[in-house]
Formats: structure tokens, C-alpha cells, sequence
């Protein structure tokens, strides 16, 4: 039997208007998500979790950084939870409350993606894999696999930048002023 609403419960409700408690555990979100076999929680049980106040479970879980944000959960549900904003929302929460992320490479690549967007105001894939590996520290992981695609013209080795990176800076600024707000 489910106790008061929880802090995480308000927490996620704050950011994203969604009531966790409505989820009555049929479990239609844990059979469509592509990416459950590879889950230590299914979406149901992060639900399950949330609505008991296990927080530290929850947003130590590999689940939260494992989901593509797909949207297949949110879709499916016949309560229409935003499951996947609610994965979002913790995403942000275990960043917040500086839990170590339980799938670092993960992540590392958010990190990546953004660091070179801000650089280039593109997604080049040759900036991309070089932070990555730099921050993820598997420098030699798919070395083959890369070299191939540099010489089927796969990977462009040489990155494009867009004409007027200020407008990507101001884009970023505006975004962090956001999350602060
Ligand atoms: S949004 Fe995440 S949890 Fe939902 S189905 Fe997609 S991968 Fe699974
Ligand atoms: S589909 Fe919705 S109601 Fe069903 S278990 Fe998932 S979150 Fe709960």
C-alpha cells in the first residue's frame, strides 16, 4: 500500500506535470521499451520505486541513463504517463543531487554531442568520437570499425562549422539562464 506522495514524486511532478501515482502497474510500458533487456528496472518498476520514495534506487539505476527517450512507454500507456519526460526529469534530478551516473560512457557522449555543438554549431562526427573518447577514455574501442568508415567516406575527417558561432552562444546561454530560472 502506497504512503504519502513522495519528495521525488513532487520533484518530477514540478518539472513535468506528471503524476506518477496514476501508474496502476500494467506493466504496457516494460513490454514495449526496445531497450528493457538491457535494464536493471523496468519503467514499471521505476514507477513502482518513485511512488515508494526509494529515490537513491531510482536514480542510481542504469534504467534512467539506458532509455532512449523514444517515447514507445509514453505512448503506450493507457494512463497517459509521459514515462519518458518522467526519465528525463530524472535524468536531471540525479545530476542535480550529484549521484555518480551508473552508465558514465552514456553520459559521456551527452556531453560530447554538446561540447561539439557548441564548438561548431554542427553534429560532426569526427568531433564527436574525439571528445568521446577522450571523456569516455576508450580511446582504442571500434578504431577498426572507425577507419573503415573514414575511407568509405562514411566519417568526413575534417569538421564544418557554421558561419556565426554567436548565435550558438547566445543559444547556449540562453539555455542554461533557462535551467537556472
Ligand atoms: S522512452 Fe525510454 S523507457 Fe520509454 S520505451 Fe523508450 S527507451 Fe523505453
Ligand atoms: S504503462 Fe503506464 S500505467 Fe502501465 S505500468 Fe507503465 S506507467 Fe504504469
Amino acid at each position: 500500500m502506497l504512503t504519502s506522495v513522495t519528495r521525488i514524486e513532487k520533484e518530477i511532478e514540478a518539472r513535468t506535470e506528471e503524476k506518477a501515482r496514476l501508474c496502476y502497474q500494467c506493466k504496457k510500458c516494460a513490454a514495449g521499451c526496445p531497450v528493457s533487456f538491457a535494464m536493471d528496472l523496468l519503467p514499471h518498476e521505476i514507477m513502482n520505486c518513485v511512488c515508494r520514495g526509494m529515490d537513491e534506487r531510482v536514480l542510481t539505476s542504469s534504467t534512467i541513463w539506458l532509455c532512449a527517450a523514444c517515447e514507445t512507454c509514453s505512448v503506450r500507456c493507457p494512463n497517459g504517463i509521459d514515462i519518458a519526460g518522467v526519465m528525463d526529469a530524472l535524468r536531471s534530478i540525479s545530476l542535480e543531487r550529484h549521484y555518480p551516473p551508473a552508465e558514465p560512457h552514456v553520459t559521456a557522449f551527452h556531453r560530447s554531442f554538446l561540447a561539439g555543438i557548441r564548438g561548431t554549431g554542427r553534429t560532426n562526427e569526427p568531433v564527436l568520437i574525439g571528445i568521446y573518447k577522450l571523456l569516455s577514455r576508450r580511446l582504442l574501442d571500434d578504431i577498426g570499425l572507425g577507419a573503415k568508415m573514414i575511407a568509405k567516406g562514411k566519417i568526413k575527417p575534417v569538421p564544418r562549422f557554421v558561419k556565426d558561432r554567436s548565435v550558438i552562444r547566445r543559444i547556449f546561454k540562453a539555455a542554461k539562464t533557462r535551467v537556472r530560472t
